[in-house]
């Protein structure tokens, strides 16, 4: 049974072949969705006939949003060590540790609930895909009943038993990356599409995350990195060289960074929540997009350093603080996390694509940026269905 929804005020299909610019921009517009698909997509007085009709009274459409980094499979609460670091005060106890304390000892059903309910919090704002990972477990078991629990609520699942290392091997950590890349990793392959490291000082450093990936990759893992976030690294050459999907964080990147990922492959995924809620410098996606990167923009919804699950939110910081112009911190939140998760069946609105959209009480896309903290998304459809 099909379903048209005429007369949307602008559209935004991220495919310059059916409309205006980068974008792809269609005017007085109509979507038809069949099944799970889209099955025609065009000018609003020419839709076909079709069995349900929806009127978007001129608002505007884009493509769900495509939030290719976050960390949902965790328990516990760090309002106090935010409300510290907002107030200026020192806070020993806590980071990830506090965290990986509180996962452990979390039952399943616990876990579960709390990746439900922030995928559902993420969807009423706009986001139909989600990659989510595991990294508050870091012992095998903990590792795969958290991978086990995020492949219940999508398919784009990582596992980051390189997170930290945990305060059980603070003595070897030669002995953690062991276990990561043998016992770990063979309990946590078959439920995980991607592997991931957190390369930086004080976590992995270079040859520790070049083991951690390579192994992956001999499991049929594809690598992604957590990279140059707190200062320059190796991280972003690493995932260059390896043929990493995407390259998170990019916030301290050399002049040999940039052109490394412009000549290669791999998405620089920009994480503005992340600098916003520890008032940090935020990464130069002006650089990165002059010098022809492709960029992703995606929240990092983590409960330390980026609680927030809301695109719309990492849009409009984009724009005013990192140099993006409206539509490009748009394609960054959609088609650029599609390419993040390599993704061609999402982040965009054309015949076969998978049916997410989504309906802004707004006449423009630019509104996102426009209008920041304010509650835009009036419809969702994922798959083809009705969601909010
Ligand atoms: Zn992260």
């Amino acid at each position: 049974m099909a379903t048209a929804i005429t007369n949307i005020g602008t559209l935004v299909t991220n495919d310059p072949s059916l409309g205006q610019g980068p974008l792809g921009i269609i005017e007085n517009a109509a979507v038809v969705i069949d099944g799970d698909r889209i099955a025609w997509v065009g000018s609003s007085s020419k839709a076909p006939p079709t069995d349900n009709r929806t009127d978007a009274e001129g608002r505007a459409a884009v493509p769900g949003f495509v939030d290719s980094h976050s960390h949902l499979v965790f328990a516990g609460d760090r309002t106090a060590e935010f409300n510290a670091r907002m107030s200026g005060r020192r806070y020993t106890a806590g980071g990830i540790r506090t965290t990986v304390a509180a996962t452990r000892a979390a039952s399943d059903d616990e876990l579960d609930a709390t990746v439900a309910r922030h995928v559902a919090e993420a969807l009423r704002q706009g986001t139909t895909t989600i990659e989510t990972k595991s990294g508050y477990g870091l012992t095998v078991e903990d590792e795969a009943r958290c991978l086990r629990i995020a492949a219940r609520h999508t398919d784009e699942v990582t596992f980051l038993g390189a997170h930290i290392v945990p305060p059980d091997h603070a003595d070897d950590p030669a002995a953690y990356v062991d276990l990561v890349t043998g016992p770990m990793l063979d309990a946590c392959a078959p439920h995980a599409r991607w592997i991931d490291v957190f390369c930086e000082r004080g976590a992995f450093d270079g040859d520790q995350a070049r083991a951690v990936l390579t192994a992956g990759a001999a499991r049929g893992l594809t690598p992604r990195i957590h990279a140059n976030q707190l200062g320059p690294g190796p991280g972003v050459q690493l995932a260059v060289e390896l043929g990493a999907a995407s390259a998170d964080h990019c916030t301290y990147l050399t002049e040999q960074d940039v052109d490394a990922l412009a000549g290669g492959s791999t998405v620089a995924t920009l994480l503005p929540g992340v600098e916003f809620s520890t008032r940090s410098p935020y990464p130069d996606a002006r650089r990165l997009l002059d010098a022809g990167v492709t960029v992703a923009l995606s929240t990092d919804c983590n409960p330390g350093s980026s609680f927030t699950s809301s695109v719309p939110f990492c849009i409009a910081v984009a724009v005013r603080d990192m140099g993006m112009t409206p539509d490009e911190a748009l394609h960054a939140a959609t088609v650029g996390g599609a390419a993040a998760l390599r993704r061609t069946d999402v982040g965009r609105v054309g015949e076969g694509a998978r049916a997410d959209l989504v309906l802004l009480d707004a006449p423009s896309h630019v509104h996102l940026a426009y209008r920041p903290g304010v509650p835009l998304v009036s419809a969702v459809w994922r798959a083809g269905v009705r969601e909010v």
